[in-house]
């Protein structure tokens, strides 16, 4: 990564996938409005785009396993 800017002010989402519970179904990759999540080699998702992620919990709501599970951070300041 080159671009330096980093957006201190923005708070990024916690996107948390159980990969035990996860059975690579794609639904949480095909919901996600922001192309946030991408589907890895085994088929389950994997966070790509965090920063593009606008908590509409879509994914977490969509997930027939509750695999996938997004909260805010308010502790984080990188
Ligand atoms: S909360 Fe919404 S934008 Fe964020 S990863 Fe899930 S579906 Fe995508
Ligand atoms: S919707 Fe749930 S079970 Fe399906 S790929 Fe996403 S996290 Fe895994």
């Amino acid at each position: 990564m080159s671009d330096q800017k980093v957006q201190s002010e923005k708070k990024l989402p916690i996107i948390a996938i159980n990969r035990d519970w996860c059975k690579a179904c794609g639904i949480c990759v095909a919901f996600c409005p922001k192309q946030v999540l991408s589907t890895r080699e085994d088929g389950q998702p994997e966070v790509t785009q965090r920063d593009e992620c606008i908590e509409c919990m879509l994914c977490e709501y969509r997930c027939p396993d509750f695999a996938i599970t997004v909260r805010s951070d308010d502790d984080e300041s990188e």
